[in-house]
């Protein structure tokens, strides 16, 4: 696993430090769209800027998504492409996959001329 997680971050162009490599582990293990202090208080021998540091470079180098629940940031693993619904009676982010985005990120290349490289959805829904 470990060794896995090496190769994905350098294949995404960053070094894997040891700090890296544990916010990223704790992401993929963590599928319930962190904010930056809960993801500091399960880790607490990495500081919170340092933890807020590491997502920015995760960020970058998209294998990390931000999400906005309407009050928070909250930090995704996004390695395996998905769509989020946010539920707005409860404020749960839910994972879904059960979408093709082919055809979506061909008609936004199309549309622009320009070379796609990342997207983000999210969807909003109330409980009746
Ligand atoms: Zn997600």
């Amino acid at each position: 696993m470990e060794q896995d997680l090496k190769a994905l971050l350098q294949e995404h162009g960053l070094k894997a430090t040891s700090q890296r490599l544990i916010v990223l582990d704790y992401l993929i293990s963590h599928q319930t769209h962190p904010t930056a202090e809960q993801i500091h208080e399960d880790l607490d021998n990495i500081s919170l800027a340092t933890v807020y540091n590491t997502l920015e470079k995760l960020i970058e180098s998209e294998l990390v998504i931000a999400i906005n629940d309407g009050s928070k940031r909250r930090y995704d693993y996004y390695g395996d492409p998905h769509y989020h619904v946010v539920n707005k009676t409860t404020g749960e982010i839910i994972n879904v996959d059960n979408f093709d985005f082919r055809p979506l990120i061909e008609a936004a290349q199309q549309a622009t001329g320009l070379t796609i490289t990342g997207y983000k959805v999210e969807i909003y829904g109330i409980e009746d």
